[in-house]
């Protein structure tokens, strides 16, 4: 048989996966010798046989009892003795703090004999043992029996009216004995049967209930949220109860032993007189700053100073606490290492390692990637008044304000001429590429965080805010409708938060983010945070063993992200630079029917690919750029069928036949997939339409050439999308070398190059050893290799079943977000192994939108991959959970 219960004298502060985190921390205070009511805790194993067979494990109810009468013998009292009773507090606490979602009971022990005896136990305060009833009477029906806590509150209120009391405060001892009496009234109307007298019987039940309380909906859905595996099960600690609403000279506190807002040092709390437990975070009366406890019980104060010191230097960071003061004695109730900001986090790690408590290694550890990203982004200013029109999917975090305009070209027709806009759309495509530039912020009312709206705003640090689907967009008409009819008019000014995902009416004023000043290399950019964060990214790049490169297809893009710290570009897409303007060059490449036709197409597309890399050459000089032959799903670039196949039939029913619509609707018609994704494109239309990646290839390397005359240090890698086999692979790999021989005779000069494949096919991942007899590099293209490996088809998954496979709990999170490990995860490990006992110097990477993602990054760095590469905006979150990831 198991032990199923500790007492607090016992434990320790690493005990959370049995004691759960309060258990653990009050019996560390204990060992401390802190002033902690002593108590005893019941583990999370007795939850878990619970909870898996239904009743209690065997045994536990004695092990309770011969606990239960130590700590009567220690306090001098039974339970239940109506003379001198003992009463206990019954308190949930799990290994992660899940605040306010489960129960707790203060009180227990009461009943309507022993209530007698608590007055005469107080010296005859008979307020405070109605007092004391009464909120046993209403925690015991809420959380044991299942009442709401209006029904109370209702009764509360009702009598505070009659007596035109403003706070329970002003409530008399004959009142609160009332009160009783209708609370077991209530009890026995809802639940059927009366408060139980029995003390050890309360007991019981208030146990049994918190076990319980493990699987009710709001812990439930609160765990998924926050990723806590739902197995764990909560611990239950029993303690002595000590009062703080025994009068004027009691109250009971909450503090922090320095400011989880903002990370300054200094005492922070609430402190309310003649009061219990949650009184002071529930907001019945007005708190006072923990300060004021100074002139009210000024010994007090300075031992709880004290006693937060050390906790501090115990637990070496910030701690939060409970408190309660019974007539002049000070009480530790809880402590916990506190939650803060991410403002905070980055300043207290920084101050601890100052303070010699902590080294930075460990101050790395204290801080994350998604702390840094909220430090990073603009927000809005919440002290500002603000009217919600709806709120959306949080994409692409920071705040934007602008003119609704409902398409690409006004987008960058008002842009041009100096407002700001913000993009509304049902969903965006890349046509929309010019207006998304333009705006400011992007607004979405379908799709969801993959989606192409999304993806590009990410991107390129662009607020966007999607899938906001109580918006009725209306492109057409210009304008859409919220669900409180409100009525949105291109032109008129909204704001979107693409941190929570909010979208408001008019303009809410914008704070900027002094971080992101400070990375661009503004130096008056300094406050507390800024330097804690610089100090921290400097030992993160100390620290870490890969590299981070960005995401980047034009010099600007290039030039921001190496500010931010990219050490070169791992993915450069080339597919934009056959938008916008080019698409006419791109028509005469798809209608070309001769080879001459086709060869002129390319030829005049050749130039303006030039200086494409040329420029971002430049901004990642003597850096690698990884420049990917073009990966288009063809349907990206061909008109639209049916738009075309309109156009053709009036110009003929015109009489006004053109025959380059004509010819070109015959090409699409020819070119015209079922699935595009799975269709002609990557290195298959490389290889179906020759001449292509060719004349990409010298685009590169006459970019290259003409870096290296004007002294530059260009460092160009090749990379092919979409190879399935070796033997794709050495196709290209042969013309690229065919053309570099040409390049490099004509410069009359060697042109450093490296050719290499990007890995998003499950059989290039099964053949990887194969593909690296030839591939000097693998880049991991995971947003395909998910796909491909899940079978699913991104754009349309995840606004269609996703969110019912979340909630089922087919996955936690979507696997476009976090890289999925034991599926696609396993395929990358395998690749790499594969692809390294081929060719030990094989260079690895990762460009899909994981490269940017902390959980995936610590998996790549497990799996030994030489660098991760994201968008310029997730830079820094990279470089710093790339240190985070590396083993200590
Ligand atoms: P939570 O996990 O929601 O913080 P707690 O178990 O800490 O809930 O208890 C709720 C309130 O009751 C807290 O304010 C706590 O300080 C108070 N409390 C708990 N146990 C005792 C006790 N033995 N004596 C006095 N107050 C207590
Ligand atoms: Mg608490
Ligand atoms: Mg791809």
């Amino acid at each position: 048989m198991g032990r199923y219960v500790y007492d607090f004298a016992e434990g320790g502060k690493d005990q959370k996966d049995l004691l759960g985190g309060k258990g653990a921390n009050l019996a560390e205070m204990t060992r401390l010798g802190l002033p902690v009511p002593p108590g005893f805790t019941i583990t999370t194993d007795a939850c878990r046989v619970y909870l898996a067979e239904g009743h209690e494990p065997e045994g536990l109810a004695e092990e309770v009892d011969r606990h239960l009468a130590r700590l009567e013998e220690r306090m001098g009292r039974r339970l239940g003795n109506p003379d001198d009773p003992l009463l206990v507090s019954v308190r949930s606490g799990a290994k992660f703090s899940m605040p306010g979602m489960m129960d707790t009971v203060l009180n227990i022990g009461l009943g309507d004999h022993s209530v007698e005896g608590l007055i005469r136990q107080s010296g005859g305060n008979e307020r405070f043992a109605w007092d004391s009833y009464r909120r046993l009477l209403s925690m015991f029906g809420q959380t044991v029996l299942g009442l709401g806590s209006h029904d109370f509150e209702q009764e509360l209120d009702r009598l505070k009216d009659e007596r035109g009391a403003s706070s329970d405060l002003d409530l008399t001892a004959e009142d609160l004995r009332g009160l009783v009496k209708t609370y077991q009234g209530l009890v026995r109307e809802h639940s059927g049967r009366d408060f139980p007298q029995d003390p050890r019987e309360q007991l019981g039940l208030a146990i049994r209930a918190v076990f319980d309380s493990w699987n009710t909906e709001r812990a439930t859905i609160y765990r998924r949220r926050e990723r806590i595996p739902a197995d764990l099960g909560t611990a239950v600690n029993v303690g002595a109860m000590v009062f703080g609403n025994g009068g004027a000279d009691s109250g009971t506190g909450v503090a922090f032993t320095r400011d989880p807002a903002t990370g300054a040092q200094g005492v922070y709390g609430d402190y309310l007189q003649n009061a219990q437990g949650e009184d002071v975070v529930a907001g019945i009366r007005n708190t006072v700053p923990l300060h004021d406890l100074e002139t009210i019980d000024k010994a007090c104060y300075d031992e709880l100073l004290g006693i937060m010191a050390t906790l501090e230097r115990h637990y070496r960071d910030l701690c939060d606490i409970e408190f309660t003061i019974e007539h002049g004695t000070l009480w530790m109730l809880q402590t916990r290492v506190g939650k803060r900001t991410a403002q905070a986090a980055f300043r207290i790690a920084s101050e601890l390692v100052d303070e010699g408590l902590i080294d930075l290694d460990e101050a790395l550890q204290r801080v994350n990637g998604a702390q840094l990203a909220t430090l990073m982004f603009p927000r809005f200013d919440d002290r500002h008044e603000r009217h919600l029109l709806g709120t959306g999917m949080n994409a692409s975090p920071g705040a934007a304000v602008g003119r609704a305009v409902f398409d690409s070209h006004t987008a960058a027709e008002w842009a041009e001429r100096g407002e700001d806009v913000i993009l509304v759309r049902r969903e965006t495509n890349p046509d929309d590429l010019k207006g998304m530039v333009a705006a400011r912020g992007i607004l979405t009312s379908r799709g969801g965080k993959t989606s192409h709206a999304a993806v590009v705003a990410r991107g390129m640090g662009r607020t966007c805010v999607c899938g906001a689907e109580s918006l009725d967009v209306d492109v057409r008409a210009r304008r859409f409708t919220c669900a409180d009819g409100t009525v949105v008019s291109e032109g008129d000014v909204i704001s979107i938060d693409g941190t929570t995902g909010d979208i408001f009416a008019g303009e809410v004023p914008v704070m900027d983010s002094l971080v992101v000043r400070h990375f661009e290399g503004d130096t008056t950019a300094d406050d507390e945070t800024v330097r804690a964060v610089a100090r921290l990214m400097e030992h993160a790049d100390r620290t870490r063993r890969m590299e981070v490169r960005a995401n980047a297809d034009t010099p600007d893009d290039a030039a921001r992200a190496r500010r931010f710290g990219a050490q070169g570009i791992g993915l450069c897409r080339t597919e934009h630079m056959f938008l916008g303007d080019r698409r006419e060059l791109v028509e005469h490449l798809i209608i070309a029917e001769t080879h001459e036709e086709q060869e002129a197409a390319l030829e005049a597309l050749l130039p303006r690919q030039r200086e494409d890399f040329i420029g971002i050459l430049e901004a990642m000089d003597g850096l690698p750029v990884t420049v990917r032959l073009i990966d288009p799903p063809l349907h990206e670039f061909l008109p639209d069928l049916t738009d075309l196949a309109v156009l053709v039939a009036h110009e003929d029913d015109a009489g006004n036949p053109d025959s380059r619509h004509h010819r070109l609707l015959e090409a699409v018609k020819r070119m015209h997939e079922q699935n595009p994704m799975l269709g002609l494109r990557g290195v298959r239309l490389g290889i179906a339409l020759p001449g292509l990646f060719a004349m990409q290839t010298r685009a590169v390397l006459e970019a290259a050439a003409a870096r290296l005359e004007a002294g530059g240090d260009p460092r160009p890698e090749i990379m092919v999308p979409l190879v399935a086999s070796a033997e794709e692979f050495e196709i290209v790999r042969a013309e690229v070398e065919r053309v570099a021989a040409e390049v490099q005779d004509a410069a009359g000069r060697e042109i450093p190059y490296t050719v290499g494949t990007m890995i998003e096919l499950p059989r290039a991942v099964l053949t990887a050893d194969r593909i690296a007899a030839t591939a000097e590099f693998f880049s991991f293209g995971t947003n395909d290799l998910t796909q491909m490996t899940w079978g699913f088809s991104r754009d349309d998954v995840e606004s269609s079943f996703f969110s019912t496979y979340l909630e089922k709990g087919v996955f936690g999170v979507s696997p476009f977000e976090t890289l999925d490990v034991d599926g696609v995860g396993a395929l990358v490990r395998y690749a790499a192994q594969r692809g390294r006992a081929a060719r030990p110097d094989l260079h690895l990477g990762v460009c899909g939108e994981h490269g940017g993602d902390p959980e995936s990054i610590h998996f790549f760095e497990g799996v030994g991959l030489d660098y991760v590469s994201c968008s310029p905006f997730r830079v820094p979150i990279a470089r710093l959970e790339a240190a985070r990831a590396v083993p200590r």
